[in-house]
């Protein structure tokens, strides 16, 4: 393990991801498969640092909600810092596909908006990656993988405000000439020329560095004429909203993002119109395989507060964990969690191994994601009216749970995606 460097890692993370990547099978065989966990951990070694070392979850929770620039508050700076050791400390551990995943959920576990601004900040660096353009890795990915301070931050231009669902349902082959995104971009000369608008839910969207984009480049392709680009953000004619105000997943900075004829190189443009169906399906297979796992550790910290509560709140001159109505709860709650588990992991084994995974990926996601939901919520009863407190963990986990039905697709849309993997649509 200590042959492969941390920052190599993080290449790797984003070539796992993608089957037919070439930098898998070219740079680094025999070793892929550890690389996941390593690449996410050079980037996201602070929050792990801070669940390892002990501190109180409620840390990392709450207090990174927004400050007017949308930026993680001071407490956690600090700790972002001592990445090095982590990394470090786990590459002599030895890692296995296995414990990625693991990783995710105890991200999760600790926070879903922290975990979640972690694992998008590589998207544009990674796509660009994939293409192998000398160029691009001089100009973009290496920058950011040789960033030991947490300059770069990535995010991923999807929805818009016209455009939410339709960029899940109507892209590839079930592509429709009047379904286009509005943000567009056009050839001049060595070229292209960006306008228009990304949505208020882009994650990072007011702290990002870099996007990875999709624009409209053929509208008469519809979403199939979509291309996708490399944008850095601090190009003439970017500019942002402000962060968004939402119920959950406070931790998680998202905003608009403007572009007014910003210009880019045209090698930036990484995927061109006719190639957008297998962009997005590869998307959907890692993105929702991740977030099943994240959301798996936000039902166990959902199961373990309740169970923890329901052990020492007396009522009736006992525990209330000793009255059998609340025992059946809390054994469905374990039950239901560890359904979850199992489905993640599955669909993360088959994302690792290579096999035809979005069916299962979007399964993952649409079920850990509702339990997460009616577990947090479960919890909440079982700690009866301080479960409704603001500043009690399960009222926050709760809110956090109702943000992922929608996040990176909103469940039942996502369904019906899902449905067309399962009969070959
Ligand atoms: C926490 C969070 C993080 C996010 N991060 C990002 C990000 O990083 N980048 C990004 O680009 N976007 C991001 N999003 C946006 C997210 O992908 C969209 O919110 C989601 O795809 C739903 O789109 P919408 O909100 O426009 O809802 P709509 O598409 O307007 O859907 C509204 C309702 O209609 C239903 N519906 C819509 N179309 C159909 C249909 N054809 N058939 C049946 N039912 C339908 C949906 O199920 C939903 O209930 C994020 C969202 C959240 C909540």
């Amino acid at each position: 393990m200590a042959a492969l460097s941390p920052r190599l890692g993080v290449l790797f993370l984003g070539a796992c991801l993608v089957d037919e990547s070439q930098l898998v099978r070219g740079l680094a065989p025999g070793v892929w498969w550890r690389a996941p966990i390593l690449g996410f951990l050079v980037r996201g070694g602070d929050a792990l640092f801070l669940f390892d070392t002990g501190m109180p979850r409620r840390l990392v929770a709450e207090p990174l909600a927004l400050d007017p620039e949308g930026r993680f508050g001071d407490e956690i700076v600090p700790v972002v810092r001592p990445r090095d050791a982590v990394v470090a400390r786990l590459a002599e551990a030895g890692l296995t596909p296995a414990d990625a995943w693991v990783v995710s959920e105890e991200f999760g576990w600790g926070n879903a908006g922290l975990s979640i601004s972690l694992g998008v900040t590589s998207m544009p660096f990674r796509f660009a990656a994939m293409t192998g353009n000398p160029d691009l890795m001089r100009e973009v990915v290496m920058p950011f993988v040789e960033d030991t301070e947490g300059k770069y931050i990535g995010c991923w231009c999807a929805t818009e405000p016209n455009h939410g669902s339709d960029a899940i349902l109507y892209s590839g082959k079930h592509s429709r000439p009047d379904i286009h995104f509005e943000c567009m971009a056009r050839r001049d000369g060595d070229e292209w020329v960006i306008n228009g608008q990304k949505s208020a839910w882009v994650s990072n969207g007011t702290i990002a560095t870099h996007t990875l984009a999709f624009l409209c480049v053929e509208p008469s392709m519809g979403m199939a004429g979509t291309g996708v680009a490399v944008i850095p953000l601090n190009l003439p004619g970017v500019s942002r909203g402000k962060p968004l105000n939402k119920l959950g997943q406070r931790a998680l900075n998202q905003g608009e993002i403007f572009f007014d004829n910003v210009r880019i190189p045209r090698h930036y443009m990484l995927v061109e119109p006719g190639t957008f169906g297998a962009a997005t399906d590869s998307i959907l297979a890692s993105a929702n395989a991740g977030m099943s796992a994240t959301f798996c550790g936000v039902a166990r910290a959902a199961f373990e507060e309740a169970l923890a509560y329901a052990q020492h709140r007396v009522q009736g001159g006992v525990p209330i964990a000793q009255h059998q109505l609340v025992q059946k709860k809390l054994f469905d709650m374990f039950t239901k969690l560890e359904s979850a588990r199992a489905l993640s992991r599955l669909a993360n084994h088959r994302l690792m191994s290579g096999q035809p995974t979005t069916h299962y990926s979007i399964a993952a996601k649409v079920y850990c994601t509702q339990a997460a939901f009616e577990i947090a919520s479960d919890a909440i009863q079982i700690f009866g009216g301080l479960g409704l407190a603001k500043g009690t963990l399960v009222e926050m986990l709760l809110r956090d749970a109702r943000a992922s039905l929608i996040e990176d697709g909103a469940n039942d849309v996502l369904s019906l995606a899902g449905f067309r993997f399962l009969v070959g649509e």
